[in-house]
């Protein structure tokens, strides 16, 4: 069920409101504005009707407060008045409310632009998860990736917390391509990510699919050592699927992992460890494949199989 929030300061008005929605809709009554802005914040609602006409912060600033929050800012807000005038229908709906319905109201009304403006929310929403998505493994995609390490980054460079992040890149995998044919190089690529993505499972981690056969992951919080163990745990996982590669080449399918830690200061940049974690996959590679390097807090080459 989805949830609504309704903001009014007379009660008998939310409750009327809440009768008519309350068969289809989670509904939550907020009798304050600075209530329904606390109540709102918490990133639940799929919709706020928002009275316009309430003691103190009147439901325009309270709309101005809520399009300017992160978390609220896409949330559709209905304004909900007696003032029936088209100034402030105006007003209201250039400061960002979906729709303004005044009272006296039908019930059928607000029920049928309560369920489209929900319906739109939620179509909007699926879209948006799309685009940060890849199709092919269920990942998040580069574009997501871009855009959510440079907030971990700059979240771990303000509380000085360790930072890691690695590449991975499947061994021979044009030469499976080859031997078993495109379509069948794409389940490899998918089971890979799903190795990797269920290992990757605390809220602190992050993996995306970055191009072609190649993932790359953060993790926060952990010691290079830590983060160095948990990667060589994943490269384990990926040659037990014992996924069977072209025989004159590798027995199974495997990947290489190249990694670094690092406790990131200001003047140091993500792109730049990337970088690193790229030397390390690399090195990986020329030291054989189906391994990790790593480079710890001091940069110091660990190799899982010198
Ligand atoms: P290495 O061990 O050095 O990584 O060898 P490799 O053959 O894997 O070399 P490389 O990483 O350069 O090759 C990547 C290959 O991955 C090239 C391309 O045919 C294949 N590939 C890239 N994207 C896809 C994809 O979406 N699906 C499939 N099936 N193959 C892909
Ligand atoms: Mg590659
Ligand atoms: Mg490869």
């Amino acid at each position: 069920m989805e949830k609504v929030l309704i903001v009014d300061d007379s009660a008998v008005q939310a409750a009327k409101l809440k009768s008519i929605l309350d068969e289809e809709y989670d509904i939550t009554v907020a009798q304050t504005p600075e209530k329904g802005l606390q109540l709102a914040s918490q990133g639940e609602f799929s919709l706020i009707l928002l009275d316009v006409v309430m003691p103190g912060m009147d439901g325009f600033t309270l709309l101005k407060l809520l399009q300017e929050t992160i978390i609220t800012k896409s949330v559709p807000v209905i304004l909900i008045t007696s003032l029936s005038d088209i100034i402030h229908e105006q007003r209201g709906l250039t400061l960002g409310a979906v729709d303004y319905i005044t009272k006296p109201f039908h019930p059928l009304i607000v029920q049928a632009r309560v369920r489209t403006h929900i319906k739109l929310y939620k179509y909007r929403q699926q879209v948006e998860r799309q685009s940060m998505t890849d199709q092919l493994t269920g990942v998040a995609n580069r574009r997501r990736h871009d855009e959510y390490s440079a907030i971990k980054w700059s979240e771990a460079t303000r509380l000085r917390h360790p930072f890691s992040i690695c590449m991975f890149d499947i061994d021979h995998f044009k030469k499976y391509n080859d031997t078993f044919g495109h379509p069948a190089g794409d389940k490899v690529i998918a089971s890979v990510a799903k190795v990797i993505s269920e290992h990757l499972q605390r809220s602190t981690d992050f993996c995306a699919r970055y191009g072609g056969e190649e993932f790359v992951a953060f993790m926060l919080g952990d010691s290079g050592e830590k983060a160095f163990g948990h990667l060589k745990s994943i490269r384990q996982k990926v040659e037990d699927l014992h996924i069977p590669h072209d025989p004159a080449t590798a027995q199974w399918v495997t990947v290489s992992i190249g990694g670094v830690t690092i406790i990131p200061q200001k003047e140091n940049s993500y792109d730049a460890y990337l970088k690193i974690a790229d030397t390390m996959l690399y090195d990986a590679k020329r030291f054989g494949r189906n391994q990790v390097v790593w480079a710890d807090e001091k940069l110091r080459q660990m190799r899982e199989k010198p």
